[in-house]
């Protein structure tokens, strides 16, 4: 009973309305770049096939946590500052120069691009539940959402 449970009835095929879960498949994915044809399209936001180039090689270590990855912080050192070019939803080539959290989030984005995510470069050590203490203080009983608001 327990393992029907987690079997699916129906196969619900991307792109989905819901966070997608460390385990699954399409995160350990390159991402493809976007046809040119689809640069202006509506389903299409912020900045396009990125690209990221380290401009400060000092790294900071600093709690890190990912929807993918829902319920669990680690440490991750990440580089101070990066620069991002890309295209914008005009078709326009952009360059952005990022700094402090703004860099840390663009550097974990961009390692999903690569299908990488930030366990694979945290420090083991500060892995943690994010929700450690409502789970004891609630005998178990908490439920993570993996569905968007
Ligand atoms: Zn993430």
């Amino acid at each position: 009973m327990y393992q029907e449970f987690w079997t699916p009835k129906a196969i619900n095929k991307p792109p989905y309305d819901h966070f997608t879960q460390i385990g699954d498949p399409v995160l350990r994915t390159k991402a493809s770049k976007v046809p040119e044809d689809l640069i202006t399209s509506k389903e299409v936001k912020v900045l396009l096939n990125p690209s990221m180039s380290v401009t400060n090689y000092q790294k900071h270590k600093h709690p890190e946590g990912c929807m993918s990855v829902r319920g669990y912080s680690a440490e991750v050192e990440r580089y101070d500052s990066v620069s991002l070019k890309g295209t914008n939803l005009d078709g326009i080539e952009v360059n952005l120069e990022l700094s402090g959290w703004n860099a840390r989030i663009a550097q974990h984005e961009m390692d999903h691009l690569d299908g990488k995510l930030y366990i694979d470069i945290m420090d083991r050590s500060t892995f943690m539940c994010t929700c450690w203490e409502a789970v004891n203080s609630k005998s178990g009983r908490v439920e993570i959402p993996f569905y968007k608001k």
